[in-house]
């Protein structure tokens, strides 16, 4: 275990910090990231999400962990590359480095959308409400049921997501997916995607 690191619950990580991927390729033997096996697949971190990190504080907040079960479940059965899996799960787990996350960790300078400059970028605001971005959903006749401040959390709204059927959640991680690329273009090559 020399080469690997304890997960625990997994609050330690620092995904977007921690230099583990793609180039250490880290595997999971026992609870721990190892840094020099071969052996990593999504597979293996999906077996970790559902043993190590059963609920974050929101879910136990919220007490749905029977259904974060079922909605990793649904992201990992889901018919789409893995890159899009581990998008959307770095979404539920608020590891996007959003402007809000960088601020947070004094990196940006703001925490306002350069989309649309009103919001704070969170992920929610970065993936759903953003209005450009609000537009897409709605074209694809994707919606949902807007919440209390205090349940609208990402599991929620990816929950509400992957509650339809396999095409919609499939549609779902992709649109996700193709959103936060398109807000990466907007941030590191100043090019507006129009929805
Ligand atoms: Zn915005």
């Amino acid at each position: 275990m020399g080469c690997g690191w304890h997960v625990g619950n997994g609050r330690s990580i620092l995904v977007l910090e921690d230099a583990w991927l793609p180039r250490n390729r880290p595997c999971v033997s026992g609870g721990v990231w190892g840094v020099y096996c071969s052996e990593y697949t999504v597979r293996s971190g999906y077996r970790l999400l559902l043993r190590g990190f059963p609920m974050t504080d929101g879910d136990r907040y919220n007490n749905i962990g029977q259904d974060t079960r079922l909605i990793y479940r649904k992201l990992w059965e889901a018919n789409v590359p893995d890159k899009m899996k581990i998008n959307c799960w770095r979404f539920i787990k608020n590891y996007m480095p959003t402007k809000s996350n960088l601020f947070q960790r004094q990196i940006g300078p703001d925490r306002m959308c350069s989309r649309c400059g009103i919001g704070p970028k969170t992920n929610l605001h970065a993936c759903r409400d953003c209005p450009g971005v609000l537009d897409v959903w709605q074209q694809l006749r994707i919606t949902w049921t807007l919440l209390d401040e205090m349940v609208d959390v990402p599991i929620v709204w990816i929950g509400q997501l992957f509650s339809n059927d396999a095409k919609q959640t499939q549609f779902s991680i992709i649109t996700l997916w193709a959103i936060w690329n398109s807000r990466n273009k907007i941030i590191y090559e100043g090019i507006y995607q129009s929805s």
